[in-house]
């Protein structure tokens, strides 16, 4: 008997819902993007139904050798689009990846150096809550709490004193460069392995509108679902010297079969980041950015670090005496979707927060430029000022969503 089951009209409702939410909001989210339709179609594929333990030539399954057409193409893609000696596709995330990079190279016990997560780092930087705070012996690093960005020569001083195995560079919520190059002279200092964990900036680095880690740093992860504007996963690049470290890490180590049906849409965009139309997408995200950032401190905002150098933004709202989670909510229900988030040395906790973090991937992917980043800026203003004036919340969500209709997207998806 055939077992057919079909999108209940339940799950359909929900994904209308969805659609919904997204067209007719900003998600303004620095970790989200927006996926192509074509690429959300192609996600929906055959490769789902095959096993493929393993790596192309040497699986564990009969019936792969479409399977490692596919996977030589999404590696021999992530290798060009950012020229790494090695690259591993199967990650099924961000976190995994990480995990997979310190299992490679690492005993338990040893001393990772990161940044706090308070400070921009990652849950897998050696946060308590994290398996890396548990199995690792964390030192953590903060930005200078004047200039509120990396000092070098702080991070040597403590790189010095600490002798760390590996060092981790790389944030969720850093909105400056950062000068992987230093990173590796102070690495090199003191022997320690040197992984960079460019998840959000991933597309900024691989159109060559951020510093690459890649020629390098030891290891190299990313997610592919940021700036990268992939499908959700996340791919690991390495010296050649530790390309069997890293993938007996990945698998067996850590995951079983991978998700082909993932790693073929991973080969599609990574097929399309050499192009002059990623570029210009990159370098637009950056410059919405900054006219994002210009009006907001026209406007006497405070921004972290004083402005971004790369796709995000922190605002600390310390000087209007709000909390991230007011403010962060309030501007849900004008339409304007972003996050609570710690600013460096928060003397709120993460569940309040005395910032919000934002950024530009998805509304320069639907086609906005700084004109509406100026409009944008205006919105937020009226809305943080007035953050319990439930008229003043309407007007603007009626005028988000008359800025959503003029950058339309997913009107050719039929679910
Ligand atoms: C998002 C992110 C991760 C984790 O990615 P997931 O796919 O959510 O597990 C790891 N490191 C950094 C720096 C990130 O920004």
């Amino acid at each position: 008997m055939r077992f057919n089951p079909q999108v209940d009209p339940v799950l359909k409702d929900l994904l209308h819902e969805e659609i919904e939410r997204q067209q007719t909001t900003l998600s303004m989210i620095p970790s989200e993007n927006c996926l192509s339709s074509a690429v959300i179609k192609l996600l929906g594929n055959v490769f789902n139904n095959k096993y493929a333990e393993g790596y192309p030539g040497n699986r564990y399954y009969q019936g792969c050798g479409v399977a490692d057409k596919v996977e030589s193409l999404a590696i021999e893609r992530a290798k060009a689009a950012f020229g790494a000696e090695h690259a591993n596709v199967q990650p099924h995330s961000g976190s995994g990846a990480n995990m997979a990079a310190y299992f490679a190279l690492l005993n338990d016990g040893d001393t990772i150096m990161a940044m706090d997560l308070k400070q921009g780092g990652h849950l897998t930087h050696g946060s308590k809550v994290n398996f890396s705070g548990k199995v690792y012996n964390v030192v953590h690093y903060s930005v200078d709490p004047k200039t509120e960005q990396i000092d070098y020569d702080q991070m040597l001083q403590l790189a010095r004193e600490t002798k760390p195995r590996m060092i981790v560079t790389g944030a969720t919520a850093y909105p400056r460069t950062i000068h992987f190059d230093k990173w590796q002279a102070i690495a090199d200092e003191v022997g320690a392995y040197h992984l960079a964990d460019i998840s959000h900036i991933a597309g900024l680095v691989a159109a060559g509108v951020h510093p690459s880690p890649v020629p390098y740093a030891d290891v190299v992860t990313f997610t592919t679902h940021k700036t990268l504007a992939g499908p959700r996963g996340a791919v690991i690049l390495c010296k050649a010297k530790y390309a069997d470290a890293i993938d007996k890490a990945v698998f067996p180590g850590l995951q079983g079969g991978p998700l082909m049906h993932v790693i073929a849409a991973k080969a599609a965009v990574l097929g399309e980041v050499t192009t002059p139309a990623f570029r210009g997408y990159q370098q637009a995200i950056v410059e919405n950015a900054r006219a994002l950032a210009d009006e907001l401190l026209r406007r006497g905002y405070r921004l972290i670090s004083g402005g971004t150098d790369n796709h995000l933004i922190l605002l600390d709202l310390r000087p209007l005496d709000l909390t991230g989670k007011v403010v962060a909510a309030a501007l849900e229900e004008a339409g304007i979707v972003l996050n609570m988030n710690t600013i460096p040395f928060d003397p709120k906790g993460p569940k309040t927060t005395s910032g919000i973090r934002f950024g530009t991937p998805i509304l320069t992917n639907r086609g906005m430029g700084p004109a509406e980043m100026v409009q944008i800026a205006d919105m937020m203003d009226r809305v943080i000022k007035n953050y319990d004036n439930a008229a003043i919340k309407a007007q603007v969500r009626q005028e988000v969503k008359e800025l959503c209709a003029r950058y339309p997207i997913y009107t050719d998806l039929q679910i």
